[in-house]
């Protein structure tokens, strides 16, 4: 016996200093990511102290223009999805991948990012192949 619920359940919660960064990142047609200013280490998407040793003395620095898949995958409606690293930045970037070949490994790729931009995670349309 399956039992299907769902509750409505309405509310905010703030995108803190990181997301905040990457956010307004996005409405620039940025990636960005943090950098401690204590060890130098490089995470992306960016996050409000490090993850290394856990200073909150960060900066928000732009990842380099093209990064490269990770890995990917594709969903039956033809969707692909892939995770992008960058030089020099711990983490990545999952998303959307559009391009007439399938993604590989190693793939070097490039943000497109939508003409009008608000601040929304949606502002990045998807990666491209380079
Ligand atoms: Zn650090």
């Amino acid at each position: 016996m399956e039992y299907r619920h769902s509750i409505e359940n309405a509310y905010e919660y703030p995108a803190g200093r990181g997301m905040t960064a990457y956010l307004e990142g996005l409405r620039d047609g940025k990636l960005i990511g943090s950098e401690c200013k204590s060890c130098g280490h490089r995470i992306i998407p960016p996050l409000g102290f490090c993850t290394n040793c856990i200073s909150y003395d960060v900066r928000f620095v732009e990842a380099p223009d093209i990064g490269r898949v990770v890995t990917w995958t594709s969903e039956p409606d033809g969707n692909r999805w892939v995770l992008v690293c960058f030089d020099g930045f711990e983490g990545g970037v999952l998303h959307r991948f559009s391009g007439a070949q399938e993604p590989y490994i190693g793939m070097r790729v490039r943000p497109k990012f939508r003409e009008r931009r608000i601040g929304s995670v949606l502002d990045l349309i998807c990666f491209e192949s380079v």
